[in-house]
């Protein structure tokens, strides 16, 4: 709207400086001076009129003294008919030189048409730029439905991912290997009549590096890399997502060999026909659409199509048969020696502090992604420049270790006494807690600075990866979480809303211990319940029961009892060792930040 505004307003603003032209134009024409017929006559009569020139219905006479006048006639009137009806002696007009100029042309129309063409002009120029602006508008539409892949030519040597880059999955790599010697060696498996995999699934959580092992597999064959997310074929129209597709693998067709990555394809590849989420018809044609791709192009054709996915569970079974993505890789999130081989590839290009043990971050960040270690050290990195160190210190790993977990640090957030002393006790029992329970992590840390959404916090980290917990685990766990507000309790006789994230964290894990991992005795072994997920937001959003009223009153009750149960094994434990309590509260409130250290030697005093 506010492009064509303007376009109008050049356009009104060309006109009036044409206009004006033409003005100044009959301005220097009209240097002659208009007079009646007669005078003209008259002056032919008494012969002071040198010539005559005749230029379509205007009469314009040059006098002896250098004058001209001009005067209209009837168009049908010749000059010697004139001179007739004047009464005008033949023989005078003789003597002048007369000259018939032909009106001159352009200016003649113009000057003539000019006033009826204009409204007319002005409407076609306005209805030109209108169309023009409603074809802008048709081109966007139009260009919709052509494939935003993004085509990265991998053989551009500098923004070469390989596998180098890609530390720890190994047994994704190994996978993957087989897949690049497809592309880059296609006839030693065809000859031997093997069907080369068309798709490849790369399932693990958010930022384990499927997105960056895809590339890398594109650069180890040094092929060309086509990248669209799941989410782009997702649009206002109908029928965009697919014809995305079609688009997407004409263009790979043509530059065979060539890896086509679908990122985030649960976005459309979820099982169709589950009428959740509005646009279901559109994914479910997208979908249709990479199916007959895929399907269609020949064995010997050398396109593989890798996708990539956090929720393998939620795919369309059609996606996954024979043909179509039947391999399937998985990554796991690493553990303590992918984490620290990790670290060693982002660290390449920073400048560490020789006291940075990448082993030692790799320690305190168990349950970190691949991505969240990347982040680390990027921060890392960002906190040295801001204090202009020409080195990346062990304080600064550490500080970026929690802003990663935590999020930042707001240390102009004050509390009053009266927060910071509460905000003490609720952290300090989470700390006792956790370290006088036998299965509980040990603490790493306390604080009362504030820190994201929490007001204070305690770190605990587990004494190495765990992939299973145990029931008593779990029940520890519960008891660490209520100990916040057990404490608050105790000491103050009332609690605060600090407790609140705290409250919802212990519901949702005894609820799980109930329902999910079938933990509570008088329950038994089963699941209750199952999980629909809302489209887009991808959570839990519907609850399918698939049990009675009275077994949602027992469920309840089940999960009551954990909690009770926990927050009594904390209430007993922060009465006995009120002493110790103390003890961390007033060390808190003196320092407001305890080191693993500090805490041990505290608790053994
Ligand atoms: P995903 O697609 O699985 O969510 P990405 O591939 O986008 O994760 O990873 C995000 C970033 O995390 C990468 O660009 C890379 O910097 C880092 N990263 C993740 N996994 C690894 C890994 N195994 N080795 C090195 N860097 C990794
Ligand atoms: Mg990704
Ligand atoms: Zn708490």
């Amino acid at each position: 709207m506010r492009t064509m505004m303007k376009n109008f307003l050049i356009f009104l603003a060309s006109f009036l400086l044409l206009a004006s032209l033409f003005s100044l134009y009959d301005y220097s024409a009209s240097k002659t001076e208009p007079v009646s017929l007669d005078q003209i006559i008259t002056a032919l009569d008494n012969e002071t009129a040198k010539s005559v020139e005749i230029s379509g219905n205007e009469l314009r006479a040059t006098l002896v003294d250098g004058k001209i006048i001009s005067a209209n006639k009837e168009a049908s009137d010749s000059l010697s008919t004139l001179a007739k009806n004047y009464n005008l002696d033949p023989a005078k007009l003789k003597k002048v030189k007369i000259e018939i100029k032909e009106p001159s042309g352009l200016m003649y129309w113009l000057s003539n048409l000019l006033p009826f063409l204009l409204p007319f002009i002005i409407l076609i120029g306005f209805i030109y730029f209108m169309s023009r602006q409603i074809q802008g508008a048709n081109m966007k539409a139009l260009s919709f439905g052509q494939s935003r892949a993004r085509e990265s030519n991998s053989r551009d040597k500098k923004s070469q991912v390989t596998f180098k880059d890609v530390a720890g999955v190994k047994e994704a790599k190994q996978e993957l290997q087989e897949v690049v010697d497809f592309l880059k060696n296609p006839q030693k498996f065809l000859n031997l009549g093997a069907r080369i995999p068309k798709g490849v699934l790369l399932v693990g959580q958010p930022g384990t590096g499927k997105t960056l092992l895809a590339r890398a597999v594109a650069g180890e064959a040094n092929v060309a890399f086509f990248h669209i997310s799941g989410s782009e074929f997702v649009e206002m129209f109908v029928g965009v997502g697919a014809s995305r597709v079609r688009d997407l693998f004409t263009r790979a067709k043509k530059s065979t060999p060539c890896i086509v990555f679908i990122d985030e394809i649960d976005a459309v590849g979820r099982q169709r026909g589950t009428g959740l989420g509005g646009s279901h018809d559109e994914r479910e044609q997208t979908l249709n659409q990479i199916l007959v791709e895929m399907d269609g192009f020949e064995p010997t054709t050398n396109i593989i199509v890798m996708a990539a996915t956090n929720r393998p569970d939620v795919l369309d079974p059609a996606l996954l048969r024979p043909g179509r993505f039947d391999r399937r890789v998985m990554l796991d999130p690493p553990d303590i020696n992918d984490r620290e081989a990790i670290l060693k590839v982002h660290a390449n290009s920073k400048p560490l502090a020789s006291d940075v043990k990448l082993r030692t971050i790799a320690e305190r960040t168990p349950g970190f992604s691949g991505a969240d270690l990347a982040n680390l050290l990027n921060e890392a990195a960002i906190r040295a420049a801001r204090f202009n160190r020409p080195q990346v210190l062990l304080e600064d790993c550490l500080e970026a270790i929690e802003k990663v977990m935590l999020g930042p640090e707001r240390k102009s957030h004050i509390l009053s006494d009266k927060e910071k002393k509460i905000t003490a006790y609720h952290e300090a029992g989470h700390a006792l807690v956790s370290h006088f329970l036998p299965n509980a992590d040990p603490v790493h840390k306390v604080s009362i600075i504030s820190r994201g959404q929490a007001a204070g916090y305690t770190l605990k980290l587990p004494l190495e990866d765990k992939y299973m917990h145990t029931k008593s685990e779990f029940v520890d766990d519960l008891s660490v979480m209520l100990a916040g507000h057990a404490a608050e309790q105790e000491i103050f006789g009332e609690v605060t809303t600090g407790a609140q994230n705290d409250l919802k964290q212990a519901t949702r894990l005894a609820r799980k211990l109930v329902t999910e991992y079938g933990m509570s005795d008088k329950m038994g072994p089963r699941t209750f319940g199952q999980k629909e997920e809302l489209i887009f937001l991808g959570r839990e959003i519907s609850e399918q029961r698939d049990y009675s009223d009275q077994t949602a009153q027992a469920i309840d009750e089940e999960v009551s009892r954990f909690l009770r149960t926990a927050y009594k094994v904390a209430q007993t434990l922060i009465r006995k060792q009120r002493a110790k309590l103390d003890s961390i509260v007033n060390a808190l409130v003196e320092r407001e930040v305890l080191e693993r250290e500090e805490f041990a030697k505290l608790m053994t005093a």
